[in-house]
Parts: structure tokens; sequence; C-alpha cells
């Protein structure tokens, strides 16, 4: 009796139909900082609680050829504020791209798996997805310890194979892949953006990433915010898929 009356259930013309199997292997991988948030929460965070050295710090990581997994616990060793004061101070000032949910909206509408990819801290990415009732978006990003009147950060998704990000974004382009993704779509803006870049199928691209893809040969949409997005991605999505489907046949 059960089976049968979920089973009307399921005919029921009210219950949305089943989509098509290939829109759920559409991964949307999406970058934070300068992405999803309007601005780039993590250095906005640094300026206001250490100045400007901090820039100097990263800089001279970077130019060792070095990234995020070096310079992000010099960063965060003896930080001078509570927890307490960094979210008083990521309300004050930090908000998503007001575009944003609309993009989330469409992609659970069409069934598309979206997530973000952040190498920045999970302190702001629960805060203002929770602002807007989006923190049951999965994402990945690193972490922030604070014990004891002292913090640590924690990188639990660096990767042996890339040794240079906090959170190398590659490893959910790979998860996607391995999930037999039909098309991989990324969207960012930044250095962390650029070990997934190359592998993802569409990516969506502003600032120091645009420059990057440019440099590199990779192909890119470019993009201002989230309406831009909302307006490109059908299309971009629809000829990636087409092209598919001629590799195929
Ligand atoms: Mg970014
Ligand atoms: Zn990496």
């Amino acid at each position: 009796m059960i089976r049968f009356s979920n089973w009307t259930l399921r005919l029921d013309s009210k219950t949305p139909k089943p989509r098509r199997k290939s829109d759920k292997m559409i991964w949307v991988l999406c970058d934070f900082d300068g992405t999803a948030a309007a601005l780039d929460v993590q250095n906005m965070l640094l300026d206001h609680f250490l100045g400007s050295s901090w820039r100097d710090v990263v800089n001279s990581v970077l130019a060792q050829g070095l990234k995020s997994s070096t310079y992000m616990p010099l960063l965060y060793k003896d930080w001078p504020a509570s927890k307490e004061e960094m979210i008083r101070v990521i309300d004050e000032k930090a908000a998503l791209d007001p575009h944003f949910p609309r993009f989330v909206e469409y992609c659970r509408e069409k069934g598309y798996h979206l997530e973000i990819v952040s190498d920045g801290l999970d302190i702001y990415i629960e805060r203002l997805l929770a602002k807007h009732n989006l923190d049951d978006i999965p994402y990945t990003s690193n972490r922030l310890v604070f014990e004891d009147g002292k913090v640590r950060i924690q990188s639990p998704f660096c990767s042996e194979s890339c040794g240079l990000c906090g959170n190398c974004k590659k490893q959910r382009v790979l998860a996607a892949r391995k999930a037999n993704s039909r098309c991989v779509v990324y969207i960012g803006d930044g250095i962390s953006d650029e070990c997934p870049a190359g592998f993802s199928d569409i990516i969506f691209a502003k600032g120091s990433l645009l420059a990057y893809c440019r440099e590199n040969d990779i192909e890119a949409v470019p993009f201002g915010d989230f309406s831009d997005v909302l307006g490109l991605f059908p299309e971009a999505l629809a000829s990636w898929l087409k092209s598919l489907t001629i590799q195929e046949s």
C-alpha cells in the first residue's frame, strides 16, 4: 500500500518532473571572495585588523613562487582580534553579490550541483550564506580555530599534488569528474582560481583570473557580477553541451 501511494504521489502533476540526467551532472564551482561575495572579505578583514603590512608578507611569498599555504599561517599568527570582533566587522562591512542568491535559485531550479570553493575562511562564508538562508550550499575553505585567546588556521583541503594553495580547488574539479559530471563550470576572480581553471569546461572570469586565462590561452567568459553570469550562463552551457554531443556522435 505504501509503495502504491508513493508511486501515485510521483505521478501527481504537482510533483516536479524528473530532470534530464544531464542536468544533474552539471557542476558549478564558485569562488567566494570577490565572486559570490561582492568584495574580497578576507582582504577586508586583514586590512581592518592588520593594516596594510600583510600585503608585503603575501607579495614576498608570491615572489618566491609560493601561495596561500605558505602565507596564511603567517598572517593568522598572533591574530589581534576575537571571533566576536571579527563577526562584528563581517556584519558591518561584508555582503554577498546582490545577484548571487538569484543565481543559486537558478541552479536549484535547473537541478545543477552548485558548491563554493574558497581559499578564504569558514567564519565569513557561513555567516554571509546564513544571512540569505543559503547555508545549505556545500563549501570547502580554510578554517579559523579560536582557542585560549589565540587563533590558528587549518587547511584541511590542501593537496599534496599542488602544495601551494591552502584549499586547492582543483580537487573539487577532480571530484566532479569522478562523479561523472557532464560539464564543470568554474566562476572566479583570483590567484586561487588558477589551479582549477585549466581543468574546467566553462570558465566565468574577472579580475586577475581573467588576465591569467588570457595569458595562458584558456577560454573564459568575462563577467562583472552575477547578473552577467545569469544572463550569459544558459547560452554558454548550451553551446558547450552541443559541442560535446558533436564530439560524442
Ligand atoms: Mg576570489
Ligand atoms: Zn592548487
